[in-house]
């Protein structure tokens, strides 16, 4: 099940846990107004906490958030949409970019990432648009965790 989410200016953090699990979320911040509703015209699904949004947008399949709570919000996503564990990719894509992340080779990275983590790791992916790279640490495993949690 590819799916593809657009998240209003109020859900920054459910946008950014999303692109976290692997699916492609634009972030209303993030474009032009104008990039924004072109988006959301190549039918992405619709995540807002916007009253006058879910009525602009009633002939898409939206999500109306109603949490405070990023977990419960995430939860909300998850159960309306019915994602299941295995339509997940997490840590497949750029938090930032939110295009997909690509493997990296251990030698070409050596020089931007500290001496210690190219000792430890042999396995580095990295995003072409903003060059972060990413390896698997200890922040991957509480976020896994996090992910698991999810899921109950
Ligand atoms: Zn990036």
């Amino acid at each position: 099940m590819t799916l593809y989410f657009a998240a209003d200016r109020t859900l920054g953090k459910l946008a950014k846990w999303l692109r976290i699990l692997g699916f492609d979320t634009t972030f209303e911040i993030d474009d032009s107004a104008e990039l924004f509703y072109e988006h959301l015209a190549i039918n992405r699904i619709v995540l807002t906490r916007t009253g006058t949004i879910k009525k602009q947008f009633s002939d898409h399949r939206l999500v109306f958030i109603t949490s405070n709570y990023l977990d419960v919000q995430l939860k909300q996503v998850i159960a309306e949409i019915g994602i299941r564990p295995a339509d997940t990719r997490p840590f497949s894509r750029c938090i930032d970019c939110n295009i997909p992340i690509v493997d990296a080779d251990p030698d070409d990275v050596r020089c931007l990432i500290p001496d210690y983590i190219y000792e430890i790791h042999n396995e580095f992916h990295k995003c072409v648009q903003c060059n972060r790279i990413f390896w698997p640490g200890s922040h991957t495993k509480r976020s896994l965790a996090r992910i698991e949690h999810l899921f109950d």
